[in-house]
């Protein structure tokens, strides 16, 4: 069993789709990036590369790749998935903090599970997700970022 966190901080701005965990939140602002921007997979891949001993996100998606502009990021999570099936891992469990103002996630909890469970191809119970404010305080104060931590645990496919 091996274990990775990631984080992932981007913009809210108007015009855009609020894309979240490969899921679509109704708000009047979407969050701002070279792909779409969702937080919380960038998180998610972060954490699973990093358990899996590999070179981060920036690294296999650079931003300066014409390739990548727009990318959904569920694409780039099912590329990650297969980079870490070459590697002998799989998803186990995954564990995922999203820090906003605004919108309220919590209507939207089991919707992401869903879709993470999906795309990870892991059982619903091994998925956590949760959604703290930082009280109007600091970066996410202003109601203009959503952060995400990310906690993945991935096992090697023998022990599966
Ligand atoms: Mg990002």
């Amino acid at each position: 069993m091996r274990f990775g966190i990631g984080f992932d901080l981007h913009r809210l701005v108007e015009g855009r789709k609020l894309i979240l965990c490969g899921v679509e939140i109704p708000f009047e602002k979407g969050l701002y990036g070279h792909s779409d921007g969702d937080v919380g997979l960038h998180a998610l891949i972060d954490a699973l590369l990093s358990a899996g001993g590999l070179p981060d996100i920036g690294t296999l998606f650079p931003d300066t790749d014409l390739k990548y502009k727009n990318i959904s990021s569920t694409k780039m999570l099912e590329e990650v998935l297969e980079i870490l099936k070459q590697k002998g891992f799989k998803p186990y469990q995954v564990d995922l903090i999203l820090i906003c103002e605004k919108p309220k996630i919590s209507p939207y909890y089991e919707k992401i599970k869903k879709k993470l469970a999906e795309l990870l191809k892991v059982e619903y119970s091994k998925i956590g997700i949760k959604a703290k404010t930082t009280e109007g305080l600091g970066w996410s104060g202003d109601t203009e970022v959503i952060a995400c931590f990310a906690l993945a645990v991935i096992i090697e496919k023998l022990h599966a």
